[in-house]
């Protein structure tokens, strides 16, 4: 049997290898390679899915993380003992949500991280007095009363 390649187009990202201290530069408040960042809470996937869908389509960093015991005096999750296993994706609005390996239980717990946006949309003329792009009809620019990010997208309604 003869195999024939397919040809076809695979979008991919490979990923790169940053410095600490480029990454700390771009996301300040990520915090330490054993510690979480800032904003960490509990979440799960039903919630990080509402998170996401309408925002932002996939994570522009990822990062591993072995988070010590936290207390919550200390403002972070009291978690059981020793290290905690995370995956991070984080995304270009300086949020991201995380996965734990819970060997305990043989599931994946789940966090966000950085801010929990509360946008409120600009009109064309706000955006214009501020000098922010605004293209029109089905553009949409909205901003976070917490941290003042600012996301545009297209509804093309
Ligand atoms: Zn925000």
């Amino acid at each position: 049997m003869v195999r024939t390649r397919r040809t076809t187009t695979i979008m991919a990202q490979k990923l790169q290898i940053i410095t600490n201290d480029d990454f700390i530069e771009e996301f300040p408040d990520i915090g330490t390679y054993n510690q979480a960042p800032a904003g960490w809470r509990k979440a799960n996937e039903k919630k990080i899915i509402e998170n996401y869908q309408s925002r932002i389509y996939y994570p522009s960093h990822f990062a591993y993380r072995q988070l010590f015991q936290y207390h919550k005096k200390d403002g972070g999750e009291n978690f059981k003992d020793g290290y905690v296993e995370c995956a991070l994706y984080i995304f270009s609005d300086k949020t991201g949500y995380a996965v734990k390996l819970n060997y305990a239980t043989n599931k994946f717990d789940y966090y966000l991280f950085g801010c929990d946006h509360k946008y409120k949309e600009l009109s064309q003329e706000g955006c214009r007095k501020r000098n922010i792009t605004h293209y029109g009809k089905c553009y949409h620019v909205n901003e976070c009363m917490e941290c003042g990010h600012i996301q545009q997208y297209d509804s093309s309604d």
